[in-house]
């Protein structure tokens, strides 16, 4: 019988960074397991607080006086011992604390005291007969008979107009009867039926590979429609006949209500859909009904990987080269890297899909750790549309200093002659992107970052991207003095304005995060467009990927070159995958597509190969050149942030834990140390930010002393400068 257990206390400091011991209550025994929520007296002042059993043991070896256990908070755990094994797997990978790795299992509904949501509703009892035979009670009777358990006693009243005490007065004499039952606060809406496909060759080649081999991990690389999402709900089927459960992850933006009308449409109410937009009561009930096993599948967001399911059979990570797979807050953790520890704990099967796989699972793959499926045709045998690079010097050359090529304007031209639809790809929100003085050079920054601020039209205000800081429109340089103030730069907004000069007559729509926050905003556009009343959908990432809209026809990408420039070692796998992905938006129907490429670079390999959808070339040309500057997947790269308001302090500060570090290295020669130095952005919301890299082989030896380290030797000055360790991050700005 277990009498002491070790609790994980949920205090974020480091030092409080391991179990503590505390004995169980009598009361507790053989009722409490790994994975409770327990509250216990913790400090000096025994303030009761929230703790995570992660050990149980019959007998205790120290010395020092034990503290009691105060309560259970739940009657069952929030995490198992297989979680548990993950957690501790995460701890040490991803350089962060038990607390951080315990938390992303649980939803946050927990720590603010919620439970199921119960609400007191009114059925009928036995009408007598005499005394209540008044109109009024009959009335009400009749009322409740038609809606038993759909009110409560004040929903009655509102909703019928009934008078309360009558209410009242029929339930003290058991007339009408109250019972309590959970609500669900999870969306119920139906969807209309999506019915299964019958597969093709290749797609059925895939399901059944992906079944019967013996490896764990596959890549399913399939070109942009080839019917992967078919493939998916085939496998989620078969899991669900092996009475085996799902985890579906999409990155966010994809969370379409193209994806969910499908899945929805196919599942109905044995799936679970978790995004962002979830409230917390919402996200609480849909985590509760997968953890008592009522639902079988869940589609969601990154963190959905975590889901309390008993039985999973199957992951599918689809787009399994976006970025937002990765945290950037601890643990930041990676959804693929997780997906495989889960596999690996409870023996199920990842399947990554993408039109664009990540230069390392297609590494992987090729080194025969994962297994490679091919999908190279269009699943309803449309075909890819036809890409046409346009080069912009040349249209400045021409004379044409429109952001529009001319091949652009006719194709648009064209298009909306036909009713045809078409999509035009930005990278960039806004409508200028940099205000600048024509006199002196001055470029209007944030306050508080390191950033051009961007003009909005709406609101006709100067906006910070990062901090979201808001500046007047300035009519003057705030260095010099001079009038002369321009606007450079072309974002979303000002391509919208730009389509109504030279095509007035045009329906336009946008899709960026200043035109998708509202709740249902995006799912507005999405209808929209679909239904066809509009004709020219104007957006950003979002527009990206996800969408299957046969009436599309052309796909214009502005501006190729802006993800190329950025000074980041994946800049040209971004690129790359972008156009492909936006390029896969075209020709999806009967009618075949075409897609414009507006760039000045139009040389670059990666724009070149996107066109000719040629992955394998650029696969080859591109890891060439990771291996030669040993970047990943040749390498690990550990990323030290450190930021802080005190500028001074903060270089004193990461100097010395520069020397320190490159000191203790000077005999490993299989690591390389690059910094400290200032970060290419250098200031976010008022904190200067400086790093350190580190390149090479990582391994967890390695990253724990640095942790060690960096904590130690900041120790003194921890309240004003932050750290952020993090082993290869999503990016080096
Ligand atoms: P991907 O995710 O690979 O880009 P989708 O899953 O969106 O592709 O599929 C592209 C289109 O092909 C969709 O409209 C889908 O309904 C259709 N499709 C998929 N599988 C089949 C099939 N076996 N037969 C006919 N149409 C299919
Ligand atoms: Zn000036
Ligand atoms: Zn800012």
């Amino acid at each position: 019988m277990y009498k002491y257990a070790g609790i994980i206390v949920n205090n974020a400091s480091i030092q409080l960074d391991k179990p503590f011991t505390y004995r169980l209550p009598v009361s507790m025994y053989g009722k409490i397991d790994i994975g409770y929520r327990v509250k216990v007296p913790f400090g000096m002042g025994n303030k009761k607080i929230d703790g995570f059993i992660v050990e149980l043991y019959d007998e205790y070896k120290g010395t020092g006086r034990i503290k009691e256990i105060a309560e259970v908070c739940e009657e069952f755990p929030l995490f198992t011992e297989r979680d548990l094994i993950l957690i501790r797997e995460m701890r040490e990978k991803y350089l962060c604390t038990y607390l951080d790795c315990i938390k992303v299992f649980i939803p946050t509904g927990v720590f603010k005291g919620m439970k199921n949501k119960r609400e007191s509703l009114v059925y009928c009892g036995n009408m007598p007969e005499g005394k209540f035979s008044k109109e009024i009670y009959k009335n009400i009777y009749k009322i409740v008979k038609n809606n038993e358990g759909i009110f409560t006693k004040s929903g009655l009243s509102r909703e019928f107009n009934l008078s309360l005490s009558s209410i009242n007065t029929m339930i003290k004499n058991q007339i009408l009867l109250v019972q309590d039952k959970v609500i669900n606060r999870y969306n119920e809406r139906i969807y209309a039926q999506y019915l299964p496909k019958n597969l093709n060759k290749e797609q059925q080649a895939a399901v059944t590979r992906v079944l019967s081999s013996k490896k764990r991990t596959f890549l399913l690389h399939g070109v942009t429609g080839s019917g992967k999402t078919e493939i998916y709900m085939h496998l989620v089927s078969e899991m669900i006949n092996q009475d085996k459960e799902a985890i579906i992850l999409v990155p966010e933006i994809a969370l379409t209500p193209q994806m969910v009308e499908r899945f929805k449409g196919r599942f109905g109410k044995d799936i679970s859909v978790f995004h962002s937009k979830l409230s917390d009561g919402e996200r609480y009930d849909e985590w509760l009904r997968i953890k008592m096993g009522k639902v079988k599948v869940a589609i969601g967001a990154r963190s959905a990987v975590f889901l309390p399911f008993n039985n999973l059979g199957l992951i599918v990570i689809d787009e399994e080269h976006e970025g937002s797979y990765k945290s950037d807050s601890n643990p930041k953790y990676h959804a693929r890297e997780i997906g495989e520890l889960k596999c690996s704990i409870s023996g199920c099967k990842l399947v990554l899909g993408s039109a664009t796989p990540s230069m390392e699972t297609y590494y992987r793959s090729r080194k025969d750790e994962i297994e490679l499926i091919t999908l190279t045709n269009r699943a309803d045998n449309a075909e890819l549309p036809e890409v046409e690079i346009v080069d912009m010097r040349e249209e400045l050359l021409n004379n044409n200093k429109s952001i529009f090529s001319k091949k652009l304007q006719e194709a648009i031209e064209d298009r909306l002659k036909k009713k045809e639809q078409i999509i035009l790809f930005l990278n960039r929100r806004g409508f200028s992107t940099f205000v600048s003085c024509r006199k002196c050079g001055y470029v209007f920054k944030c306050n508080n970052c390191d950033i051009s601020l961007t003009y909005h039209s709406e609101g006709k205000k100067l906006m910070c991207h990062y901090c979201g800081e808001k500046q007047a429109v300035p009519n003057k340089c705030t260095k010099c003095g001079s009038k002369y103030v321009k606007y450079f730069g072309v974002g979303t907004e000002k391509i919208e304005q730009e389509i109504k000069n030279y095509f007035p007559s045009a329906r336009t729509l946008r899709m960026d995060f200043d035109t998708t926050r509202g709740k249902n905003s995006y799912e507005q556009i999405y209808n929209t467009f679909r239904d066809e009343k509009a004709d020219i959908l104007i957006g950003t990432q979002m527009v990206a990927k996800g969408l299957d809209f046969k009436n599309v026809t052309l796909v214009g990408v502005i501006a190729a070159d802006l993800s190329l420039n950025l000074p980041d070692f994946r800049s040209a796998e971004r690129t790359f995958q972008l156009i492909t992905q936006v390029s896969g938006r075209a020709g999806r129907g009967e009618k075949k597509g075409v897609v414009v490429v507006q760039t000045y670079n139009p040389e670059n390999f990666s724009i070149r190969y996107a066109a000719s959808n040629d992955y394998e070339s650029f696969y080859t040309e591109e890891i060439e050149l990771r291996e030669n500057m040993e970047y990943p997947p040749f390498s690990d790269i550990l990323l030290i942030n450190m930021s802080s308001k005190n500028e001074n302090l903060l270089i004193k500060s990461i100097q010395n834990v520069g020397i320190f570090l490159k000191n203790r290295l000077e005999e490993n020669d299989k690591i390389n140390m690059l910094g400290p130095c200032p970060c290419e952005i250098s200031k976010i919301k008022e904190l200067y930010r400086w790093q350190i890299i580190f390149k090479g082989k990582i391994d967890k030896e390695f990253g724990e002393n640095i942790r060690k380290t960096v904590y130690e030797l900041l120790k003194d000055v921890y309240n004003d400068i932050r750290v952020s360790i993090d082993v290869n991050p999503n990016s080096l700005l």
